[in-house]
């Protein structure tokens, strides 16, 4: 008998940690979490699940427009955000209980409460002080939003949490950085008829993305009126009688309602007693673990956007579960950090999987690259200016798919199927071997035989 309160203690009840602490149970293992604020963590109460409602309610307007083509006359629709944030509200709160139940009914016992660590084997909870052991510590504590102290008028921005909750949605908005978190929201706002104007510090947005990408995403952006000024940051904010002013490196002055900062998240190590259990962090403040998301302290280990490895949901989920597999199940398993399917939520949508053409090129000696550019069926009666891009890329010595980017409609569905495929290996004549669905936009994957 183990003479530790619990065999795992979880600190932190979101994607990583609540998926890590019931699979322990599963396995057998007594296991205790603390959660400091509310259970699911950012992808459910401040990320994900609510920024792609907001997609949802953002993407109305284009159906709006363009059912006229299709004989259809919509009187002015009107958009009410309040009772947007109340719905989204409603959703998170059920989405939160079950995360409850799900912890209860595996027998994880949940502390509501901030946990540090005191040592390698003892944390705190710091709402009542009470002390706890546990043989193996997991830390699953997420990550916070950057703010730019050094910006005069730092307090009159606000961040993606603010967004969510806004008491109005502003007529002017102006986001500044040119990552996921900028561009979808630039896209909701603008969706939903705020003035919007993207500030990115780099000559593009979505930096890292395939070209291609970021350069259709950038045209479809400007059609639809989001003013993108690229090679500028803020570099002063001022509040005005009826919103903030602020002024850009270009020295041009902009007026808005709010100024919203996605400019990049950091792992959540702060104050967390990590010094005095001896955990070994790198140079962002990510916990260092090795493959089996074990640190330096052979006892801890850390899930999810703390480490910063790749930070999205399915990422923290899949590293809960599989060191909880390995701990307890001593089922010892990793996955393939190469093929993890990625999408953007902006409007257009934009799913990815694989290499971006930039970095097959320094990766493979020769690459084939296969591309399509075209106006959906659906935009040549509605007459909507858009294209969508479908592009595939190969490996010229084996023929292997290493990169698989769509820009359009539902691409985060297309990518997803895609990506079983690829990360089973598929050749380029796996997918000209299958026979397309007709009429989809999708069938051009299976159907482009002419390299660029
Ligand atoms: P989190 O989910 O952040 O959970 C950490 C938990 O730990 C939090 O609940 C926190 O309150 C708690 N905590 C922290 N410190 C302590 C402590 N000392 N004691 C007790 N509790 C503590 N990813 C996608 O895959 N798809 C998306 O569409 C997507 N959209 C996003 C949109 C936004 C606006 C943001 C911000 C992120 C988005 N992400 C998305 C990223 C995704 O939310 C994260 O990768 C994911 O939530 C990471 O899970 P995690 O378990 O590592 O951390
Ligand atoms: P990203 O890392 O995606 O983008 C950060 C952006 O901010 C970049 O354009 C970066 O520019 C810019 N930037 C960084 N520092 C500054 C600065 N000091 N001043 C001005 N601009 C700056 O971060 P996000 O905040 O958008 O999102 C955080 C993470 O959350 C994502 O990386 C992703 O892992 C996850 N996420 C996933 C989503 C999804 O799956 N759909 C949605 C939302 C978030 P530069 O390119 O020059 O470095």
């Amino acid at each position: 008998m183990s003479t530790y309160n619990y065999d795992l203690f979880v600190i932190g009840g979101g994607s990583g940690g609540v998926r890590a602490a019931r699979i322990a149970a599963q396995h057998g293992a007594r296991v205790a979490l603390a959660e400091e604020y509310r259970y699911g963590g950012t992808c459910v109460i401040r990320g994900c699940v609510p920024k792609k409602l907001f997609v949802y309610a953002s993407r109305f307007n284009d159906d709006f427009e363009d059912s006229a083509g299709f004989g259809w006359s919509v009187t002015r629709p009107v958009f009410d955000w309040s009772k947007l944030v109340s719905m989204k509200n409603q959703e998170i709160t059920r989405l939160e209980n079950i995360y409850h139940r799900v912890l209860k009914k595996a027998g994880v016992e949940s502390f509501n409460s901030r946990a540090v660590l005191v040592d390698a084997h003892t944390v705190l909870l710091t709402n009542n002080g009470r002390s706890i052991t546990a043989d193996k510590i997991l830390i699953a504590t997420g990550g916070t939003t950057n703010k730019d102290s050094n910006l005069p008028g730092i307090e009159h921005v606000i961040c993606s949490n603010e967004a969510f909750d806004l008491k109005n949605l502003p007529k002017r908005i102006i986001v500044v950085g040119g990552g996921y978190i900028a561009v979808e929201f630039a896209g909701i706002f603008a969706g939903l008829g705020s003035e919007t104007t993207l500030v990115c510090r780099g000559n593009k947005i979505l930096r890292g993305f395939d070209d291609d990408i970021s350069q259709i995403l950038t045209d479809a952006y400007q059609k639809r009126g989001i003013r993108i000024i690229n090679n500028n940051i803020l570099t002063s904010v001022e509040k005005t009688k009826h919103g903030v002013r602020s002024t850009i490196s270009s020295g041009e002055i902009l007026e808005a309602d709010q100024i919203m900062l996605a400019i990049g998240r950091s792992p959540n190590t702060n104050n967390l007693g990590l010094k005095k259990a001896g955990v070994e962090l790198g140079s962002k403040g990510e916990i260092k673990v090795n493959s089996q998301s074990q640190t330096n302290i052979h006892n801890i280990y850390a899930v999810g956007d703390v480490t910063n490895r790749l930070n999205l949901t399915p990422v923290a989920i899949r590293e809960g579960h599989l060191f909880a597999d390995n701990v307890f199940g001593y089922l010892p398993s990793s996955f393939d950090y190469e093929t993890i399917p990625t999408a953007v939520f902006s409007t257009p949508e934009i799913g990815t999987v694989g290499m971006p053409e930039h970095i097959a090129r320094k990766t493979f000696t020769n690459i084939d690259v296969y591309k399509s550019c075209f106006r959906p069926m659906k935009a040549t009666i509605s007459g909507r200016e858009e294209h969508m891009l479908m592009k595939l890329l190969v490996n010229t010595s084996d023929q292997r798919i290493i990169g698989c980017h769509i820009v359009g409609d539902a691409s985060s569905e297309i990518v997803q199927m895609a990506a079983i495929s690829i990360q089973m290996g598929a050749k380029k004549i796996d997918f000209d071997n299958t026979m397309a669905l007709h009429p989809s936009a999708s069938e051009e994957l299976v159907t482009m035989r002419e390299k660029l």
